[in-house]
């Protein structure tokens, strides 16, 4: 008798699970809900008017696990083309011969990362070059200033007690409070002076000032993987999704089920042991009983639906108060030829993202669709350009309630403000909401250690991925947990340790 799995969300965590129990062993019955109409959670891929798009920057780089590589690049290879990144042995496994954008779909582009961050109403190139553009752009007593701060850091290095004592500590007041100040502001939405730093391991890990510095001088290999640093990146042709499109048909190949629109109504448990799941199957409720309950959607979320008569109610309530930032994606298409008399688009028009620090403008970044792939847009970019506007906010900040009309206003003065606005205006827009995007690293995220132990104790459920772990993580991870959870299964090992980040 098949044993039953259950997995909540059908993102990558999710379905990175269910392949690895259904490719490896025969034992499983695998059935997956998931709340949306579509598969990949963050990281899809949606239709707008013949244009695709995904929720904002999503790039694939070499995954630290190679179990994770493997999975990705042999969804989608990465195209025989100039590399600057990949080694050899990366290439002979990932790399598929003779095949591009021309001449396949399934293929990853290689991509070179361009970035530049928008600081003090001008345009740097990221990670800051140490060239005669930066130079006449900062001024020589800016320069001078980031020098001390860091000489004073490299001194007298502050207790890291918060993060930004952790971004003080690698890069210096200074140029912290030029470069990731007010970014940081508007993904967390509050003061780095109040955030843990646990943000900062995840997003910046080792790099620092001095890294970027020996990373110009002697070309280190080092920091060339890190998230904030990346020369270079991959990039399906029909865009993020796409690898989580060919990851569902596999999973159904091998007999997975895939339940859209679906989603737990509640889960009984006695004795800390799963007796029934109630959900919805497209508005009509169902039971299962399972042996196994893999969850990658939000831990508040999930300890809401537990009926369980011995939870802890006190421990319960806090996790319910996990924090989350939403994000608001405004994707705008605007005609191409209007763009490029526009000097401030002449400066960016090659990069793939955009930073902007000033908190005049209300979006943290700007994603240019037509560099990731032309294959993005309907006319293949010739006579359009689609650019991915990233608000972070709070389920009450005024913007998550303005009306799309409202909005559309706002984003016309903050693009004027960038002199980013073309004369003939914004042709096409499509706003998406997402819930729970990023999550914060404030307020009862302290306690989560303890939150942990606690559900550890419910021995049949495994909690992967970045909303079901409440870590800021990027895709690769989430699909790692997601791997771990299910080997634990495999090899009735249930060591929890394994999984949790
Ligand atoms: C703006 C932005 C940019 C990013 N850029 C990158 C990048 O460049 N590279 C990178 O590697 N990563 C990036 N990430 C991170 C990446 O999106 C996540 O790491 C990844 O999506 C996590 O996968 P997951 O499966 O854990 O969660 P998700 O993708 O969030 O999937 C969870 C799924 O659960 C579903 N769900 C939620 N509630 C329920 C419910 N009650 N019942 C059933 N289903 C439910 C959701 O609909 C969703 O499909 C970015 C994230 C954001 C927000």
């Amino acid at each position: 008798m098949k044993k039953t799995v259950l997995i909540l969300g059908a993102g990558p965590a999710g379905l990175a699970a269910a392949y690895k129990l259904l490719n490896e062993s025969k034992d499983y019955k695998v059935i997956i809900l998931e709340k949306q109409k579509e598969i990949g959670g963050l990281c899809k891929t949606i239709d707008f008017k013949q244009n695709k798009l995904d929720y904002g920057v999503h790039f694939y780089r070499i995954s630290e696990y190679k179990e994770v590589n493997d999975i990705i690049y042999n969804l989608i290879p990465i195209e025989d083309n100039i590399s600057i990144q990949l080694t050899k042995q990366e290439k002979d496994r990932y790399v598929k011969k003779n095949q591009n954008q021309e001449n396949s779909d399934n293929i990853m582009l290689i991509k070179e990362a361009t970035s530049n961050i928008y600081f003090d109403n001008k345009f740097y190139e990221y990670p800051i070059k140490i060239n005669l553009d930066t130079i006449k752009k900062m001024g020589i007593i800016n320069l001078i200033a980031i020098a001390f701060s860091y000489l004073k850091v490299l001194i007298f290095k502050k207790k890291e007690t918060n993060l930004e004592n952790y971004y003080i500590n690698r890069y210096g007041k200074k140029f912290y409070s030029m470069f990731f100040l007010d970014y940081t502001k508007k993904v967390c939405g509050v003061d780095p002076k109040d955030i843990d730093i646990d943000w900062g391991k995840q997003r910046i890990r080792d790099t620092s000032l001095i890294s970027i510095v020996k990373e110009k001088i002697f070309k280190s290999k080092k920091v060339n993987n890190e998230p904030s640093l990346i020369k270079e990146y991959y990039y399906p042709k029909y865009g993020c999704g796409q690898t989580y499109e060919k990851l569902v048909d596999k999973i159904i190949k091998l007999g997975g089920i895939i339940l859209t629109n679906s989603y737990v109504k509640d889960i009984i448990i006695k004795d800390n042991k799963i007796t029934k799941v109630n959900y919805f199957e497209n508005k009509e409720l169902k039971e299962l009983e399972v042996d196994y309950l893999i969850n990658s959607i939000a831990l508040k979320d999930f300890v809401s639906l537990i009926r369980d008569d011995t939870a802890s109610k006190s421990l319960v309530s806090e996790i319910q108060r996990l924090p989350f930032r939403d994000l608001i994606l405004v994707n705008i298409i605007l005609t191409k030829k209007d763009m490029l008399k526009l000097s401030s688009f002449q400066e960016i028009k090659e990069n793939s993202w955009v930073f902007i620090q000033n908190p005049d403008v209300k979006f943290g970044r700007i994603k240019i669709a037509n560099n990731w792939s032309n294959y993005m847009l309907k006319d293949k970019g010739s006579e359009q350009v689609l650019l991915t506007l990233e608000y972070c906010c709070d389920s009450k900040d005024p913007i998550n309630k303005m009306t799309n009309d409202k909005l559309i206003n706002q984003v016309k003065k903050e693009l004027k403000l960038l002199k980013l606005y073309p004369k003939s205006g914004i042709k096409d827009y499509k706003i998406t909401k997402v819930k729970n995007a990023y999550p914060a690293y404030y307020g009862v995220y302290s306690n989560r250690q303890s939150f942990i132990n606690y559900l550890n104790k419910y021995k049949q459920i495994y909690f992967v991925g970045r909303n079901g772990q409440h870590q800021y993580i990027d895709m690769d991870k989430a699909m790692y947990t997601g791997l771990c959870a299910s080997k634990e299964i495999l090899n009735k090992t249930n060591n929890k340790k394994r999984v949790w980040l």
